[in-house]
């Protein structure tokens, strides 16, 4: 039993990652989902539906989720649960076993491994964004059954296109009637239905309809820092209410309003790129949708869905370096190279940015989009991707901070729309734009006081205001010590309006100092070691800052005592 088993519309998507055959002593299908959570319109779903039923053994549909993925907080995890919740809901309708295993600590390691090796074949998604690509080889190379990647997420086959494109006119040119043409097709969904897999699990299966969300985040060891956007709530459910709404009142003046971020909602854009990130809405169906709607604003949304968006995925699918500067061509290369010593009016560290505290206001009001929101709008999105050359000392600093802070606080993070998006950002998916200019060379430049003079600023933060949010919330915090300014900042960070009260004369509790004889004499602790991983950019920013030092231990001067 091999490939060739498949219905060609579902071979056509699969890559085999290892040379393995199929284990014969296998009990079951393993379908581990991570980026296609939805039961209907998924490709690598139906591969497994059918390898079931042909080798006449159940399925068992397989999530994880861990602390594993760097950038993994209460924002992330409630998004993710919450899809889980609505595809299980889904699975048990369809009477197919769905496992989600939680690892709250990241101690208990993941199951997918012993599970994947009982399995006649392991089947899965083939996400090109970093880090699945290496999670799924390392899990092929690992096993003895074959692993199946399926390609769940492209109208048009990633590895039907058969080479990386950099520019945008030449994918079009490429793919363009194909893609739509395809686009108009209906899913032919799997027809059978496979064996139950009622064996016994290593873990205590979550009961959807009792279990708090909440609560599960907050046993979980992750940043609790970023909290979950309670507008945006995961799920094949809202996914299809929002998409349904951008559907009847947006998509067809989608050409005239894409490009405004002040516009109420939902008119202006669809908003659906988290759902599309995680599965919880099918690409099929959005493209299929938009291609009867039939409006100039329905083919300028295509334009989008079809060629933008499979042109981040071809570029995932064909480069490994997309975390680095490598990745950029010559021409960029030798553009920043030429101004590297150009002098930065301004330089940020990592807690300016992402606190939105530039000099910036337009900069400073995206951040707070998607620092309190999770989301920020496309066309402010280059604009504030643009904006961060001018204030970091190198194009790769650059890099790492759009990536870390796009990925860390927008529900849509770690996408190849991502990547390709900031990339493009710094010059790549681009042509030189002549004359040099200070620091980006020949990189096309945007400036923020011109988009600013376009739209209306007061119009956009009130947009922003507009959502429901925790700002609503007026928090009282007793004590400033570290752990109450430290909570203050962070529910600060989330929008909440906070008050801070100490009986002291002023802050620092027990890391309060006071002044003898010209000397600083600490109260409390001296020194403060930071261990924890989450806050490591924190404290790098203090110590660029000047706000905190290291430790380095002398010999006290006792004479002026
Ligand atoms: C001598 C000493 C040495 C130390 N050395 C180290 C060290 O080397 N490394 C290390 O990591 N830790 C050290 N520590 C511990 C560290 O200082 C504390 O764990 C930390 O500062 C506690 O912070 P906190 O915010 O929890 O509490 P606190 O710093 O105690 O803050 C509590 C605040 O609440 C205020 N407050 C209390 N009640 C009220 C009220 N009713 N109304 C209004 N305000 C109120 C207080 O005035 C205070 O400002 C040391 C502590 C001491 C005392």
């Amino acid at each position: 039993m091999t490939l060739n088993s498949l219905p060609q519309h579902l071979k056509e998507r699969v890559r085999l990652l290892s040379e393995h055959p199929l284990q014969e002593e296998g009990t079951y299908v393993l379908y581990w989902m991570h980026h296609a959570v939805r039961d209907y319109e998924n490709p690598a779903l139906d591969t497994a539906i059918h390898m079931a039923s042909t080798l006449d053994i159940p399925l068992l549909v397989y999530q994880g989720l861990s602390g594993a993925h760097r950038f993994n907080s209460d924002r992330h995890f409630t998004f993710i649960l919450e899809g889980a919740r609505d595809v299980a809901a889904q699975f048990e309708k369809r009477g197919i076993r769905y496992a989600f295993h939680l690892d709250a600590d990241s101690s208990a390691g993941s199951p997918l491994y012993s599970l994947g090796q009982q399995a006649a074949v392991v089947i899965t998604e083939d996400y090109p964004a970093p880090p699945f690509p290496r999670w799924i080889k390392r899990l092929a190379d690992q096993i003895t059954p074959p692993v199946w990647a399926v390609d769940s997420h492209c109208i048009i086959p990633m590895q039907s296109i058969g080479k990386w494109y950099s520019r945008a006119y030449h994918f079009r040119n490429k793919i363009g009637s194909n893609a739509w043409e395809r686009a108009a097709r209906n899913w032919p969904e799997a027809a059978s239905t496979p064996k139950y897999f009622s064996e016994e699990l290593s873990w205590d299966v979550l009961d959807w309809e009792t279990v708090s969300i909440a609560d599960l985040c907050a046993s979980c060891d992750i940043d609790h820092s970023i909290g979950p956007i309670h507008h945006t709530p995961g799920g094949m459910m809202a996914g299809h209410a929002r998409w349904s709404a951008f559907l009847e009142k947006g998509i067809s003046r989608y050409d005239k309003t894409r490009n405004d971020p002040t516009l109420s909602l939902p008119s202006g854009v669809s908003r659906l790129s988290a759902y599309l990130h995680h599965g919880h809405v099918s690409p099929f169906t959005v493209a299929r949708d938009a291609v009867r709607e039939a409006s100039s604003g329905a083919h300028k949304f295509l334009d989008e869905l079809l060629i933008w968006r499979e042109l981040a995925f071809n570029l995932c699918f064909h480069n490994n370096n997309v975390e680095e500067v490598s990745i950029l061509p010559q021409w960029v290369h030798d553009s920043f190279e030429r101004h590297l010593q150009d002098e930065r009016e301004k330089v940020y560290d990592w807690e300016d940015f992402a606190s939105g505290r530039t000099g910036d206001a337009l900069w400073n009001l995206a951040q707070q989009s998607l620092r309190i929101h999770g989301e920020l709008h496309n066309n402010v999105r280059m604009t504030w991707g643009k904006a961060v050359l001018n204030w970091t000392a190198s194009p790769q600093e650059s890099l790492d901070i759009l990536l870390d802070l796009n990925n860390r606080y927008s529900l849509d993070g770690s996408d190849p729309n991502s990547y390709a998006g900031i990339l493009w950002c710094l010059g790549l998916l681009d042509r030189p734009f002549p004359p040099e200019k200070p620091i980006l060379g020949l990189v096309r430049p945007r400036s923020s006081a011109r988009h600013q003079s376009r739209i209306d600023m007061s119009r956009y933060a009130r947009q922003l205001e507009r959502f429901p949010r925790m700002q609503s919330l007026k928090v009282a915090i007793i004590g400033a010590g570290v752990a109450g300014l430290a909570a203050a900042r962070t529910l600060q960070d989330n929008g909440c309006a906070v008050t801070v009260f100490d009986r002291g004369r002023k802050p620092g509790g027990r890391l309060a100092s006071i002044e003898v004889s010209g000397h600083h004499v600490d109260l409390g602790a001296p020194v403060l070691s930071f261990k924890d991983p989450r806050l490591r950019l924190w404290v790098e920013s203090w110590h660029k800052k000047g706000l905190i030092q290291d430790w380095v231990v002398r010999e006290a001067d006792w004479s002026s005592f």
